[in-house]
């Protein structure tokens, strides 16, 4: 590898000037290549990068390595984090190289006589000892063959823009074959979209006669999914009249609602519960709307409504709730070789949320939200860390 003076030269070129951040991006790049076993990067057809930032430093990370989106070897993932994977892929060796936060920090400690603080981090991050700007981590990282440079893959169209899609960038949504923006639009606007929200909650309902084991599969699907670092909001349909146990005739909150309080939150040191007239006038996407800004909204019920949903059967009932109902993504539990849609068994949680996360939340990339996260077995998705 070259010196780290002429990579800095050439990285502040390419970037267009002077930065802290192409100090810190040639000295991440050096340190990733070194810990993947490659000494000239440059030229060399094994590493793919992945960067988890669009700043300064990943320019210098581009120029160090030679990686670039064009080639396909550098591939962007929009964490928001000073964070570069490096990957040999012949070896298979890959490192995580996190920036870190209290670097900055520690800058008093090692330039005493700079003009102003950018200099002085400038000249800090030249010397600083590799420990205390980065942490360094090896990580298993599988890049699946439609994600290597030289991939050629068919290019299919979208059925709603007419547009091509390459690299298996497609989305299936009730057997249609969508770009990813179109999908998007097309799961914003399965609900009604008066009241909703203008960001686009991501709906998923889970459907199917009593105690066939609604409840049962939430409660699954919950830990897998805030496992893979989504925040999971729910809503549970009640079909009785009567007001819940907790907001019981009598009770404070009760008392509260009947002296015309339009929602009334009942605060303990551990939960708050909210209460609010009018439920059965409301929308599912109203509701939604109420709630917070979750990931993806698991609704026990509502059934009837043209959303995402996923039907659980059981040998206690033949008939099925959701005839043709092209929304429908699969069902759980007992399975008929004649259906339209992927059954899953009731523990089938991991393959079940994979396409989860293919059909409702858009992610090519399953697990990498979370650093623990287990690689999916799907052919489709290729990019997971594991410690
Ligand atoms: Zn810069
Ligand atoms: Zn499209």
């Amino acid at each position: 590898m070259r010196s780290f003076d002429e990579l800095l030269k050439e990285s502040s070129t390419l970037h267009g000037h002077h930065c802290a951040g192409q100090i810190l991006g040639v000295r991440m790049a050096m340190v990733g290549c070194r810990e993947v076993g490659i000494d000239e990067p440059r030229g060399c057809k094994k590493l793919i990068v992945y960067a988890e930032i669009d700043r300064c430093a990943t320019d210098a990370v581009q120029a160090v390595t030679g990686c670039s989106l064009g080639k396909r070897t550098l591939k962007f993932l929009d964490y928001g984090k000073m964070a570069v994977t490096f990957v040999n892929t012949d070896t298979r060796q890959a490192v995580r190289v996190l920036a870190k936060d209290d670097a900055r920090n520690l800058v008093p400690l090692y330039v005493h006589d700079a003009a102003n603080s950018r200099d002085a981090q400038k000249q800090a991050y030249r010397i600083m000892p590799e420990a205390a700007l980065f942490a360094v981590k090896p990580v298993a990282v599988e890049v699946s063959a439609q994600e290597m440079p030289g991939y050629r893959g068919k290019r299919v169209q979208c059925a709603e823009c007419g547009e091509g899609i390459n690299f298996n960038r497609e989305v299936d949504i009730a057997g249609r074959t969508l770009c990813i923006p179109c999908s998007q639009e097309e799961l914003r606007s399965n609900g009604h979209a008066n009241g909703a929200k203008t960001t686009n909650p991501k709906v998923l309902l889970i459907v199917g006669y009593k105690k066939v084991g609604k409840t049962t599969l939430i409660e699954k699907l919950i830990p897998e999914l805030s496992s893979r670092g989504y925040r999971v909001d729910t809503v549970k349909h009640h079909h009785s009249d009567f007001p819940v146990a907790v907001d019981a005739v009598g009770t404070d909150t009760w008392r509260h609602r009947q002296a015309g309080a339009a929602t009334v939150a009942l605060a303990t040191p551990t939960d708050i519960a909210t209460f609010r007239d009018g439920a059965s006038s409301l929308s599912l996407d109203q509701i939604i709307s109420a709630l917070g800004e979750a990931d993806i909204f698991l609704v026990e019920g509502f059934h009837e409504e043209p959303r995402a949903k996923i039907e659980v059967l059981s040998d206690r009932y033949d008939e099925r709730l959701c005839v043709a109902d092209t929304h429908l993504l699969a069902v759980v539990g007992r399975t008929a070789s004649d259906e339209a849609v992927p059954g899953f068994g009731p523990d089938s949680i991991k393959p079940l949320v994979d396409l989860i996360e293919k059909k409702i939340l858009g992610r090519l990339f399953t697990g990498a939200k979370n650093e623990s996260a287990v690689a999916s077995q799907s052919e489709t998705y290729s990019y997971s860390f594991r410690n």
